[in-house]
């Protein structure tokens, strides 16, 4: 099975919560962050099994925020994943206001699996990470493809 394939991507309750909190703490000090969420492919599925957030620094420009992850801390990571045999399936970020694919996010995603899934919280997630001001977009092999309510979706499955 390939990410390309997975139908539902499931979380459990815990991991929402841990991420939304990340995302709350940089936003409250006025910066984005990106979490990423790893697991393991069973049938259909894509369980989250891990919610990881590497070191990255986070600039305020003048044209807005932007998020460097350090490369030595993708390799750490995927170093990580390897020996946990856990992929990385999706990326978490959240933005100070409404929420969409930056062109700097379209450019250099940190999930760059085809089937891979972006999700990006509004205001900073103070209203949490799946609702009606969320975006998301899954990978084609003609680029991030939006996914229509996110929080409504059956593509994500949160659960206990
Ligand atoms: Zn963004």
């Amino acid at each position: 099975m390939t990410l390309e394939r997975v139908s539902t991507f499931g979380v459990s309750r815990s991991i929402v919560e841990e991420s939304e909190q990340s995302l709350q703490a940089a936003g409250a000090d006025g910066y984005e962050l990106f979490v990423l969420w790893s697991g393991v492919i069973e049938d259909d599925v894509f369980r989250v099994r891990n919610a990881h957030v590497p070191k990255q620094t986070s600039y305020q420009t003048e044209d807005g925020l932007l998020v460097r992850v350090d490369g030595a801390a993708l390799h750490t990571l995927n170093v990580w994943l390897f020996e946990n045999n856990e992929t990385l399936g999706v990326q978490v970020h959240a933005h100070p206001t409404r929420a969409f694919h930056s062109h700097t996010d379209n450019t250099f995603p940190i999930v760059t699996t085809l089937g891979g899934m972006s999700i990006v919280a509004a205001d900073f997630a103070r209203d949490g990470l799946l609702n009606r001001r969320t975006a998301a977009f899954r990978l084609t092999k003609t680029g991030w493809a939006p996914i229509r309510k996110p929080w409504r979706s059956p593509l994500i499955g949160v659960g206990a």
